[in-house]
């Protein structure tokens, strides 16, 4: 069976690991935390790197710093992940959904400044498979109507827009370390940002309400409880396994990309004899190969080959059901003006296995599988 989703693992990992424990810290912020955020600071070009327990918990930091008063209103794809969504759900904030662009299945940015109203506090762009949505766009509309922009780019970690790094364009970036995305630690995630007045609220929030990061710098005698947090630093476990993979990323992002490229061209065929749907990067992004989709021509053809895959061994999968639909989306949010791609694509998206460790035979019988496909045939 060839798995859709395997943790990546490059080599050094379990040495770190026992490097940690040997350190005498396992809690957080020890060596390998700083070691994995300088390393994202200078890679990404950005000046503070928090690294969390998820990106979940990154966006949650995004939405306390936004300062969201129950009401506000924030604007996002409904083709995304939950965690985009319920990060500002919990602050009290209205969830207020747009269309995608079909190619990209990102914000389509034309349809924002419809959705702005006097409660419009924050976009949120969702960076979907590392392809980076219009951020030129997307920053001058945020700078007209003063909002705040928190990056979703946890498909986008060392993916770039126009050179510059996901993350690192909007106020606050957020990345994910799951050990379905491009670099690992099992769970955890990143809070990333330039602006300085945000660095002390950012190091309280994620200390519990305490000072504890300017105690460790010595900038204090003592610790105490300052304002409200919660609990979002990883272990140094955890850091540690995540420090083997940054330290790999090229190798990672080189054989994410040789098995994107594999699909893309065994598959063209089927794309140019109208069968299937492929990928589309726009020619400003720079994608990370986080991960290669096709589309078929609706539901019940998408069903069919998914099944048709499984029985020769393959796993592949879809996803996400368009959180305006879901219970809670209907809940917390609207969706602002037509849903003319977002539920339509989506039932047509199917995913490829794609993780570091899968074999390049695996990715290759995977495509002729898909070629040989009965259906498939003029
Ligand atoms: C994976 C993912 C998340 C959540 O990441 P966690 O680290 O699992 O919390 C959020 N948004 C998007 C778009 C994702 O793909």
């Amino acid at each position: 069976m060839i798995n859709f989703n395997q943790p990546p693992f490059v080599g050094k990992e379990l040495e770190y690991i026992k490097a940690a424990v040997d350190n005498g810290q396992l809690c957080g912020d020890g060596k390998f935390t700083k070691m994995c955020a300088q390393w994202m600071r200078e890679k990404f070009n950005v000046k503070h790197v928090l690294l969390t327990t998820s990106c979940t918990h990154a966006l949650e930091m995004a939405a306390y710093l936004c300062d969201l008063e129950p009401g506000d209103e924030v604007i996002m794809p409904s083709y995304t992940f939950v965690s985009t969504a319920d990060a500002f759900v919990l602050r009290g904030a209205r969830i207020v959904f747009v269309d995608v662009h079909p190619e990209t299945m990102n914000i389509d940015e034309t349809k924002i400044e419809a959705a702005i109203t006097d409660r419009t506090k924050v976009i949120v762009p969702v960076h979907y498979a590392g392809v980076a949505c219009a951020m030129d766009e997307i920053m001058d509309i945020a700078r007209r109507h003063h909002l705040k922009v928190v990056e979703d780019a946890a498909q986008g970690v060392n993916a770039y827009y126009k050179g510059k790094a996901l993350g690192t364009i909007g106020d606050f970036g957020c990345y994910s370390f799951h050990e379905t995305k491009n670099y690992t630690m099992g769970e955890g995630g990143a809070l990333v940002f330039n602006n300085d007045e945000y660095l002390e609220r950012a190091e309280i929030l994620r200390e519990k309400g305490t000072d504890r990061s300017k105690f460790f710098r010595g900038q204090v005698d003592k610790y105490t409880w300052v304002n409200y947090g919660s609990s979002y630093l990883p272990s140094e476990m955890n850091a540690a396994y995540l420090y083997a993979e940054l330290e790999e990323a090229e190798k990672i992002d080189e054989k994410r990309h040789a098995v994107y490229d594999l699909y893309h061209s065994m598959l063209r065929p089927l794309a140019e004899a109208g069968f299937i749907e492929q990928p589309y990067v726009p020619e400003y992004a720079d994608h990370n190969a986080h991960m290669y989709f096709i589309k078929m021509p609706d539901l019940e053809k998408r069903t069919a080959l998914i099944r048709y895959l499984r029985e020769k061994g393959v796993m592949s999968v879809f996803h996400y059901i368009p959180l305006h639909s879901s219970t809670a989306g209907m809940k917390f949010g609207r969706f602002v003006g037509e849903d003319v791609y977002t539920t339509k694509e989506s039932e047509r998206l199917m995913r490829l296995p794609m993780f570091y460790n899968l074999p390049m035979e695996d990715a290759r019988y995977v495509a002729e599988c898909i070629l040989a496909y009965p259906e498939f045939r003029a």
